[in-house]
């Protein structure tokens, strides 16, 4: 079984894409680890993050097993990994690690922004995580906070419109719900109540219909 969770920066979708992977018995990628990745490599090897040749040679080169790296979570990394995400060859490049890893049995979960429309358009289910942006800046603020993170709310709320902004507006694989995604606005939602209702989804909700001579 493959699981598509796409939605905005903060809006929960890791937490909840975890959860169904435990839950669900399938394997677990956060895909946005890729991008920050592969910004973070430019970012510290001094390149001009704007520039598509540099941004798409260290994506071929990646080395997954780089993705433990705990600055990967920080916020030069986020915000590197929305500027490479916009080159198409950047795109390319980490296309196959992702689906090969979806496909590997027994399936997986897969978090990002473009997975039901590009990376696994035939996933069994898709799903697009949502909230408001001063909910999801509140999230991450109280989240920081909480780490002992001296953050300023106005601060986050303006990079995650910043980011919502690239990722929404840019010409390859942009953040848009797939046609057929369940969305799931977690705006007034815990975090239980979402994965409730996403699970209650995935179990409960009519198989994806198989295209012809498809088997499992
Ligand atoms: O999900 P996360 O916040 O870690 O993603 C960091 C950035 O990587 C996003 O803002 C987005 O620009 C990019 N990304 C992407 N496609 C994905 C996952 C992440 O473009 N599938």
């Amino acid at each position: 079984m493959i699981v598509a969770v796409d939605g905005p920066a903060a809006s929960g979708k890791g937490t909840l894409g975890k959860r169904l992977a435990a839950v669900l018995g399938l394997r677990f990628l956060d895909t946005g680890l890729l991008y920050r990745a592969v910004g973070l490599k430019v970012a510290r090897e001094g390149g001009d993050l704007d520039d598509p040749d540099i941004a798409a040679a260290a994506a071929r080169s990646l080395d997954p097993a780089s993705l433990d790296d705990p600055d990967l979570r920080g916020d030069e990394a986020a915000e590197a990994a929305s500027r490479v995400s916009a080159v198409p060859a950047v795109r390319a490049a980490l296309l196959d690690y992702q689906r090969r890893f979806a496909a590997t049995p027994p399936g997986a979960v897969l978090d990002g922004r473009d997975i039901g429309t590009v990376i696994c358009p035939d996933a069994d289910h898709k799903l697009f995580v949502t909230a408001d942006v001063e909910t999801r800046a509140q999230r991450r603020y109280k989240e920081l906070r909480g780490r002992g993170a001296d953050v300023i709310y106005a601060q986050i709320l303006r990079d995650l419109r910043t980011r919502d902004e690239r990722d929404s507006r840019r010409a390859v694989a942009p953040l848009v719900p797939a046609d057929n995604a369940f969305i799931l606005d977690t705006s007034t939602l815990t975090a239980d109540e979402a994965f409730e209702r996403a699970f209650a989804h995935i179990v409960g909700g009519e198989p994806r219909p198989r295209t012809r001579g498809e088997t499992n």
